[in-house]
């Protein structure tokens, strides 16, 4: 079994992965062109055994499941990492270097989900589609203000519409990312293996299913 690497917990779950025997679909405008080049080469990975049905954020039987796939990012932290960026790279960011580190490795899975997880991934979208409707509905009110020459009022409806979108947008993105991950996975160590950050409940229905 593999040991405890920096970025993972004692308590996490391993979970096998091996490569796909096909291409994983749909995942060609993930990876674009990198500048400067990937420092490794681009992996897609699937889980490979089966999974138990207990959530494994919560550890409750599972009611449903998912299909996830989870990215991983070239960073300066690591060649694999579970996050976009690392504090030091958003600080980078701000200062002109690249916003976003570029896709290294794509992990498919089939994960189970509990009603809590299924409900989370309800509010999510709920309050993502209202954060849309806000915004649609004030760019509605800018063009009718615009068209009415309602003067005073367009600065107003402007300066909330110009910041408010862009901000507004990357929270609709980050909420829709956020509702379809029902586990959380560390960096790629190995292409074998995903630590998973689980209950114990899940750790325990997972080797329970190994030994048989
Ligand atoms: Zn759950």
């Amino acid at each position: 079994m593999p040991y405890q690497r920096r970025w993972t917990h004692e308590n996490d779950a391993i979970v096998r992965l091996r490569r796909p025997p096909t291409p994983i679909p749909n995942v060609g405008r993930l990876w674009e062109k990198s500048n400067p080049p990937l420092r490794v080469a681009p992996l897609e990975l699937e889980v490979a055994q089966p999974l138990p049905e207990v959530c494994a954020a919560h550890g409750i039987q599972a009611t449903g499941s998912a299909t996830v796939r989870t990215l991983f990012y070239d960073t300066d932290a690591h060649p694999r990492f579970h996050n976009p960026r690392t504090i030091q790279e958003s600080w980078k960011a701000l200062k002109g270097d690249a916003w976003f580190a570029p896709v290294s490795t794509i992990v498919a899975g089939k994960w189970p989900i509990c009603p809590r997880c299924a409900r989370k991934v309800r509010t999510y979208r709920h309050v993502a589609y209202g954060i849309l409707a806000i915004m649609a509905a004030n760019f509605v009110a800018f063009i009718v203000t615009s068209y009415a020459h309602i003067e005073w009022l367009k600065p107003w409806l402007g300066s909330v519409f110009c910041p408010g979108s862009i901000l507004g947008l990357i929270v609709i993105v980050q909420l829709f990312a956020k509702s379809g991950d029902p586990v959380k996975l560390r960096p790629i160590y190995d292409e074998r293996f995903a630590f998973v950050q689980a209950h114990p409940k899940f750790r325990q229905a997972l080797q329970e299913d190994c030994r048989r």
